[in-house]
């Protein structure tokens, strides 16, 4: 009697744990077949996963891109080939309010991508159309950045509050996102900017507590 009680607890134990992670192993292979990326996979299995396998988000920020908000905040591209990158900061009190705003069509500006502070990144623009950001920017002579660069967005809060140093996690994830971008695009490491850099006395995002070093070392960037 007692043996056969044990044997049913263990047993649902052992069957639990098998299902759930049966159900991320399979989730997570459905979802690389269907894009390079896999799309939205909810954050208790991905915490789940991270810590039966001791993962870091430096390891799974590439892979796991969340593409439940879209932003209708898109229009095609000239055709010119992508080569470049701009990263921003949101100035906003959370990335919640920031995809609101960059997901809505009355205020006319979006993103590719956002990156929470804890490393989630979303996806909010298909990388093959034009995100409405850099407007009036210029970079060595060019005009239309639009067109040839893909958008990042961190969401900062900047001078709200107080100037915090960028977490960790979204730097980690932000290194694994240009990683990923500049494989598939071939971008040149010099063309990873600011929007503090092709847009000069007029916007100064991501603003002096951007790590840019962090990026140079891990080689994604070469900026001066
Ligand atoms: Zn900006």
């Amino acid at each position: 009697m007692f043996m056969a009680i044990w044997t049913k607890i263990v047993g649902s134990a052992v069957g639990a744990l098998l299902g759930a992670l049966l159900r991320v192993a399979g989730g997570h292979f459905w979802n690389k077949r269907q894009s390079p990326t896999a799309e939205g996979m909810p954050d208790k299995e991905l915490a789940f996963l991270r810590r039966i396998f001791g993962l870091s988000p430096k390891v799974f920020a590439h892979i796991f891109v969340d593409r439940s908000r879209r932003s209708p905040n898109f229009s095609s591209r000239r055709d010119t080939p992508i080569d470049m990158v701009v990263i921003h900061c949101t100035n906003m009190d959370s990335w919640d309010s920031a995809i609101v705003r960059l997901c809505n069509p009355v205020s006319e500006v979006s993103s590719h991508y956002v990156i929470a502070q804890d490393g989630r990144i979303f996806g909010l623009v298909d990388e093959a159309k034009r995100a409405w950001h850099a407007r009036v920017a210029e970079w060595q002579g060019q005009s239309h950045i639009n067109d040839r660069s893909l958008e990042i967005e961190l969401d900062y809060p900047g001078h709200r509050a107080g100037l915090q140093p960028y977490p960790e996690a979204q730097i980690f994830a932000l290194i694994a996102l240009l990683r990923d971008i500049r494989v598939r695009h071939d971008i040149p490491a010099q063309n990873v900017l600011g929007h503090e850099d092709v847009a000069p006395g007029r916007k100064v995002d991501p603003g002096e507590n951007f790590p840019w070093q962090r990026l140079i070392e891990a080689g994604v960037a070469a900026r001066g």
